[in-house]
């Protein structure tokens, strides 16, 4: 479809879209096609969904959203925020959530996306079973336990159209979300993990410039040891006033100071608004959580050669997974995120600088934002990326599902 574009507006489109409402109509289209990406919500902001050829959709098939024990099974084009309705009207969670509910649950999982927590995995480990359809149309079902399974999650698309799509889940919980401003710089580089551990979830907002960080908001699990009301926390009583992540967007985050579900607390933004700012470009490298400290030290140094473009940078944490092409494989990690203006030119000069000061750090890029990495310094850094090459050739070996996307982060 002539003039698609991702969420943000930044990239344009070259395949033609197919929007399946049945699993019957992916089977056809990819059987059809000779070169086919699945595409989800189109959340993320460079090529990686694209390909001149066929892009189908799922996003349009029912959810037809199942339980069976703790594992509930969903259309692969549901978006989180329904799933996460359906799940807490039925008192069941999800143990966490990215900062938006509007992506689609197989497009998040594909890419590894992640919410925050010192202890909780990408959304991606919650995956206990998916259902593809393979290069001739073949539907083909991977669960949990199988030899290609930690191969097949974090998969980019090139597997095919995930049709379905089975998570784990848990007894539903209450969280509580509270926003303290003017953290110190100083503490947070000196014990980085008293931070980014102060509760279930916790991010950390910065434009790295100045003596303090401009917020840190902890989601705290009330089922855990997590006190009953607001506590001071880095000298500072949280905030009562509720607060935007970028001043220019809409009134868009989650509510603060009040217990509510998960389903509500865990993402940044509401279901029912544009999230983030809108008119932007992300990037985000992950690097090991020993090295937080130094990365940090590294980053703020270019605070002010990047501040001119820098809307926000967003400090997470997310626990190591065995997933093969995870951005968390093998090591707990600190993911370090930029949101940018929408300045395609301006960020495309500076993703470089940063790319080349964390590089030291051993740091991997989120596939589905703008890095400007390639396979040469992407590979060394995924002890398993040849086994996720081997799989995807088995499993497509014409190479449909493979795009230029691809094939520059991953290699041939
Ligand atoms: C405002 C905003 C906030 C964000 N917040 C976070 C965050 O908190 N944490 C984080 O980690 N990321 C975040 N992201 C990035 C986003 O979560 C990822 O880019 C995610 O992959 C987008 O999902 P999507 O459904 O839009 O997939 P798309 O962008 O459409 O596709 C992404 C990848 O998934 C594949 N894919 C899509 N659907 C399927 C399918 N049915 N079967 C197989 N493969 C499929 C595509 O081929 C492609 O490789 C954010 C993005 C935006 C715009």
């Amino acid at each position: 479809m002539a003039g698609m574009r991702t969420w943000s507006g930044t990239y344009e489109f070259r395949g033609s879209l197919v929007a399946a409402t049945t699993i019957d109509e992916v089977r056809r289209a990819v059987a059809a096609s000779e070169a086919v990406r699945p595409v989800g919500t189109r959340h993320s902001f460079n090529d990686i969904a694209d390909v001149d050829g066929t892009l189908v959709s799922v996003v349009d098939i029912p959810a037809d959203i199942t339980l069976d024990g703790d594992v509930v099974t969903c259309g692969g084009g549901t978006r989180y925020g329904e799933l996460a309705t359906w799940l807490e009207e039925r008192g069941l969670a999800l143990h966490n959530m990215g900062s938006l509910p509007h992506i689609s649950v197989a497009g998040a999982i594909s890419t590894g996306t992640h919410g925050s927590g010192l202890g909780n995995g990408s959304l991606s480990t919650a995956v206990r079973s998916l259902s593809f359809v393979g290069p001739a149309g073949d539907l083909r079902t991977e669960s949990a336990g199988s030899a290609d399974f930690p191969g097949s999650v974090v998969s980019l698309g090139r597997l095919g159209p995930i049709v379905r799509i089975g998570l784990a889940v848990e007894p539903s919980y209450q969280v509580r979300q509270d926003v303290y401003l003017g953290v110190r710089w100083a503490d947070l580089l000196a014990d980085p993990l008293a931070v980014l551990g102060a509760g279930y979830s916790v991010s950390v907002f910065t434009d790295w410039m100045g003596e303090a960080v401009q917020q840190v908001w902890v989601k705290s699990r009330l089922d855990g040891d997590a006190a009953d009301d607001p506590v001071e926390r880095f000298g500072v009583r949280p905030t009562e006033h509720q607060v935007k992540i970028v001043e220019t967007a809409e009134d868009n985050t989650t509510l603060q100071g009040i217990a509510g579900p998960w389903a509500w607390r865990l993402p940044h933004f509401r279901l029912d608004a544009t999230p983030s700012d809108g008119r932007e470009i992300q990037t985000e490298y992950f690097v090991p959580i020993e090295a937080a400290a130094e990365a940090l030290r590294t980053v703020r140094r270019l605070g002010p050669r990047i501040r001119e473009h820098l809307l926000v940078t967003e400090l997470r944490t997310i626990a190591a997974d065995d997933l093969w092409l995870s951005p968390a494989y093998g090591r707990d990690s600190l993911a370090i995120h930029f949101t940018w203006t929408d300045d395609v030119t301006a960020v495309g000069a500076l993703v470089p600088l940063i790319r080349d000061a964390l590089a030291p750090f051993g740091a991997r890029p989120h596939w589905g934002k703008v890095h400007a990495m390639s396979a040469e310094a992407i590979a060394p850094l995924y002890p398993r990326v040849h086994d996720a090459l081997n799989l995807f050739h088995r499993m497509d070996p014409g190479g449909k599902f493979r795009n230029p996307y691809t094939d520059l982060v991953l290699g041939g």
